[in-house]
């Protein structure tokens, strides 16, 4: 694998950067405490081309790699984890599985609008009962003619109030991950209702809601990919998911070095700056050792994906180490802050707040350890 950035690839991290620098970073901790980002945000994600990478330009995208976009999700995670979310779930979980799934018409009806920012995609997987073991879930989609009646609830569903459209995940026969097949469904849809999800310890400026849908009927030309293929669609888009989370938890980690660094170089005690004792070096070299290591993890999982290989373990294993050392990240650059840490005035009491949820969804670190301890082995242990 070449470690050399291309041309293309730099200039597009640098455009991220700066979009970032400018439209996310002034706003981020304002938008936590007032925990509502502005929506116009994803109007200017769409202007930037950040809602389109991956996404061929003939069905409305704006083209580029797997590794393109984790550089600019990286970008977005440093900026807020708010923000980088709209798009992993708008374009990276719903988008592209319609790009890489869809009919003509249901890239035509969706990917213009999610692509530019008109439009924003949930996605439905998670339920009250059922998390990890999703391949269980209960939702079902029961054959009405032509169309489908959909029924059941999904739980801490990202965009969730916002989306136009909602990339469900339902039962249509059958036991297990083989019965299941996906739908997008309007939100307009009659029997389709949100919930909206508050008191979060992170991403407090993102919306995240709780779906019902009450015989909500939609054509069965709304299904996505073929009948009992909706777990594939699903875990086909969280294995660019997991590796793209990672991209964006390694941006986290440089958020909390940046700070931390900053901190470290002006603050004085015993006579010299603390970047001059031993132990706040530790904490900070600790950091960028991790970092940097997720980073790599990150861009092997890309650059296999991009070469068509299979990277589903390549993608568990950067999510499980960028996301447990983006945890570690934030805690070790808060002590570096001292008590100054522990209070919302300066940024680490936030970005440890937004880790946390970095270990959790996707799949938990425990999920990634078993899919990871399947691959080495060859026996399941779920
Ligand atoms: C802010 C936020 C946004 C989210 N956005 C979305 C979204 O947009 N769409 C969506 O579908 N979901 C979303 N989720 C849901 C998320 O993916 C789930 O919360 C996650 O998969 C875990 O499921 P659970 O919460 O039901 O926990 P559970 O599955 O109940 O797990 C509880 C604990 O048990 C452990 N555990 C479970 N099974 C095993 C096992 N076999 N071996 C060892 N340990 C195990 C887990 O690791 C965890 O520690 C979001 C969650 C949050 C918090």
């Amino acid at each position: 694998m070449d470690l050399t950035l291309s041309e293309e690839h730099q200039a597009l991290k640098e455009s991220a950067a700066a979009f970032v620098d400018k439209e996310v970073v002034p706003f981020a901790a304002e938008w936590d405490r007032a925990e509502q980002v502005d929506r116009a945000i994803v109007g200017k994600l769409g202007r930037a081309g950040l809602l389109g990478l991956g996404v061929p330009e003939e069905l409305g995208g704006s083209g580029g790699d797997m590794f393109a976009y984790c550089l600019a999700i990286e970008e977005l995670g440093r900026g807020d984890q708010a923000i980088r979310g709209i798009v992993s779930v708008s374009l990276g979980l719903v988008g592209k599985s319609i790009a890489r799934f869809g009919t003509p018409e249901q890239q035509e009806r969706w990917l213009p609008g999610i692509c530019s920012g008109e439009m924003v995609g949930c996605f439905g997987l998670t339920e009250p009962g059922v998390g990890s073991d999703a391949g269980n879930l209960t939702t079902k989609a029961v054959r009405d003619g032509g169309d489908y009646l959909i029924t059941g609830s999904k739980q801490f569903i990202t965009n969730g109030n916002w989306a136009d459209v909602a990339l469900v995940m339902a039962r249509t026969g059958g036991e297990g991950g083989r019965g299941v097949s996906a739908f997008l469904v309007p939100t307009d849809s009659a029997g389709f209702s949100t919930t909206k999800i508050t008191d979060k310890l992170g991403l407090r400026g993102q919306d995240t809601a709780a779906l019902h849908l009450d015989a909500v009927r939609v054509p069965a030309s709304a299904m996505l990919g073929e009948e009992g293929r909706g777990f594939t669609v699903a875990m086909t888009a969280l294995d660019r998911g997991r590796t793209s989370i990672a991209a964006s938890a390694v941006g986290l980690s440089t958020a909390c070095l940046d700070a931390a660094l900053d901190y470290a170089a002006s603050r004085e005690q015993f006579g010299r700056t603390i970047a001059g004792h031993q132990l706040v070096q530790q904490l900070l070299v600790e950091t960028q050792v991790e970092r940097d290591a997720a980073r790599l993890l990150v861009w092997r999982a890309a650059d296999l994906c991009d070469r068509g290989q299979p990277f589903r373990a390549e993608a568990s294993a950067a999510k499980y180490y960028a996301a447990e050392s983006a945890v570690r990240a934030a805690n070790r650059c808060l002590q570096v802050f001292g008590g100054y840490g522990f209070v919302e005035e300066y940024p680490l009491a936030k970005y440890l707040r937004d880790a946390r949820v970095l270990t959790l969804y996707e799949g938990t670190t425990q999920v990634q350890t078993l899919l990871l301890g399947r691959a080495l082995t060859g026996v399941s242990a779920f």
